[in-house]
């Protein structure tokens, strides 16, 4: 594919309607649901698509509407993306006033909504009306993991365009190509990174990233017994804590000299108190964003585990499926003998239920620690 489209490989089948729809005017939908696992390229595809649209070359890449699209910096491309647990509903409120205006130069009014699964119903019912009349030049772009995520009568209402997991070495060969990744670094990395392509992107090009990786999977052989467990579970969630901090520290510290300066008030001196309530809610949202990205930092730990455990049952079951972790292939044949498939199962069933948890707030200590007690080795009868 090329323009616009270039970076959504392994995803030609799932966006030729999305291609359509921006050079047909008989093809366009004004409501779109794109789905697809996390890393599966869901907003990349709608900005592409927002961007084909606005373009008078079809998604060429190169002009003004393409490039500004892209990067979310078109005047009528309207991008949401929460951080936060759940969108708020004065946001979509917002939004829905966005939708009724007519584009201000572009060809169509688009609004993407990133994370779609984070409305509640009520927030939902909002976007409702909105979806079902837009106005003539207006567009929705709704993403989420998959369909089952949205209400009902929001999925119902649009067409749905489902991406697909890309193979590795249609990762690995973007990699390559656009990173200049060396060939078999760009393959593991893909795997690694079970082709999520910003995640394999990342380990191909920070051993760091790569060396904690290879930490997490070490938990699977190195915990014996209950006293390894508690103290791994502390350093797992220590590192989630410093991951966040430090990916949240200088951008914390930017937007509140950009909120005090825009409030008139970056000279040091006290803040009127009807300023305050603005900071408070700033550095409430803040704080709300670093839960989640040590939530997702843990998170991530989990499904690098889960791909190490499922290596173990592949082994287990002898099927030569490719492993998803083949330069641990010594560690996972070595639990793939300590064990039975039965107690992969068991592992991958405490690792899945700590997922949910996690996702359910729970406090990420109490969660993680329970998830490494269940890694420990059965006792031999
Ligand atoms: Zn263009």
């Amino acid at each position: 594919m090329t323009g616009v489209w270039t970076e959504l490989v392994g995803q030609e089948d799932a966006t030729a309607p999305l291609r359509a729809a921006s050079v047909h005017a008989s093809a366009m939908t004004h409501a779109w649901l794109i789905t697809g696992p996390p890393g599966s390229g869901r907003s990349q595809a709608a900005r592409a698509f927002a961007a084909a649209l606005q373009c008078p070359n079809g998604g060429c890449g190169q002009c003004r509407e393409c490039t500004t699209a892209l990067s979310g910096a078109h005047a009528d491309v309207t991008v949401v993306a929460t951080e936060k647990v759940t969108i708020a509903i004065d946001e979509v409120r917002s939004l829905v006033s966005v939708a009724q205006t007519a584009p201000s130069q572009g060809r169509w009014r688009v609004i993407i909504v990133e994370d779609a699964d984070r409305m509640v119903e009520r927030t939902s019912n909002l976007l409702l009306k909105s979806i079902e009349e837009p106005p003539p030049r207006t567009v929705w772009l709704l993403c989420a993991p998959s369909a089952d995520d949205v209400v009902v009568t929001i999925r119902s209402r649009c067409r749905v365009v489902g991406l697909r997991v890309p193979d590795p070495q249609v990762v690995a060969d973007l990699l390559v190509s656009r990173d200049g990744i060396d060939p078999d670094l760009a393959l593991e990395c893909a795997h690694a990174a079970q082709s999520h392509i910003g995640i394999a992107r990342r380990l191909a090009r920070d051993p760091g990233a790569r060396a904690r990786r290879d930490q997490v999977l070490a938990l699977a052989t190195d915990i014996r017994g209950v006293g390894d467990a508690v103290l791994a579970a502390a350093d797992l969630v220590k590192v989630a804590e410093d991951d966040a901090k430090a990916a949240t520290e200088e951008r914390d510290a930017d937007e509140r000299n950009q909120l005090l300066r825009t409030l008139g008030a970056d000279d040091g001196g006290r803040l009127p108190p009807a300023l305050r309530s603005q900071v408070k809610q700033l550095e409430e949202d803040q704080k709300r964003r670093a839960t989640r990205h040590k939530r997702d930092v843990l998170d991530r730990a989990i499904v690098d585990l889960m791909s190490l455990y499922r290596d173990v049952a592949v082994v287990q079951v002898g099927s030569g499926v490719p492993l998803v972790n083949a330069s641990h292939r010594g560690h996972i044949e070595q639990l793939a003998a300590r064990g039975t498939m039965q107690d992969t199962v068991r592992v991958l069933d405490a690792l899945a239920l700590t997922r949910e948890r996690l996702a359910g707030n729970v406090a990420p200590l109490l969660a993680v620690e329970a998830m490494l007690l269940a890694l420990r080795p059965m006792p031999v009868e």
